[in-house]
């Protein structure tokens, strides 16, 4: 990656990591993917429950690979033939995996959902959440990161899971109201009550959409 990026990236994680300070939530930089797959590692110590939600940034990074051959308990949901029972199970994880649409550079976290499986276990539930998010998702302010949400990882959301939706066709969102929409939930993280829950790791790359 060109040096002057890097650059970029590096003094603008530290404000994002300070904000993410002022709302009780702890930010980490990694200079690339290895980096950040270390200190995911570091921070869930073996043993450990593991589910994750639409996280392809910590499929991207090998975090996933790591934990599933690792000395964890990985709860895959898709092997659940019980969509509540894999829920529950998901809500008394220890840690859950999580990408995010957006967010700010002041430390407010953006996500949007379909079925509010993976917005809800951000909101309660996991002991811990670990959200993996490439410098590509920060944007400068919460208009910025509800458009990002709603114009880029949506849309391609969409696309990725064939729904019949306006922004499939078009690319962009058109406010939809159709029985696919995964436009259901908008979930915004402003603070965490709970000091020590929510840990987010900035990555020097393009990760996820
Ligand atoms: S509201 Fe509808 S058109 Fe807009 S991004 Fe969501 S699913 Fe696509």
């Amino acid at each position: 990656m060109d040096r002057n990026i890097e650059k970029r990236n590096e003094l603008l994680a530290q404000k994002v990591i300070k904000g993410l300070g002022s709302r009780n939530m702890t930010g980490y930089y990694a200079k690339d993917r290895e980096e950040a797959k270390r200190i995911a590692l570091s921070l869930i110590p073996e043993g450990s429950s593991v589910t994750m939600g639409g996280a392809l940034s910590a499929h991207e990074i090998g975090l996933v690979e790591a934990v599933q051959t690792g000395n964890y308990v990985f709860i895959d949901r898709a092997k659940f033939e019980n969509p509540r029972e894999a829920m529950l199970a998901a809500y008394d994880a220890d840690w859950f995996l999580s990408s995010a649409n957006a967010m700010t550079e002041d430390g407010v976290l953006v996500n949007i959902d379909g079925n509010a499986n993976r917005v809800s276990c951000i909101a309660n539930g996991p002991k811990h959440v670990l959200f993996i998010v490439g410098m590509n998702k920060v944007c400068s302010d919460i208009d910025g990161a509800m458009k990002r949400a709603r114009n880029v990882a949506a849309p391609i959301n969409a696309q990725r899971f064939g729904l019949n939706t306006p922004c499939s066709k078009t690319g962009a969102c058109q406010n939809c109201k159709s029985p696919d929409t995964i436009c259901c939930q908008f979930l915004i993280t402003r603070f965490s009550r709970h000091a020590g829950r929510i840990h987010v790791i900035l990555v020097n790359d393009a990760l996820g959409f």
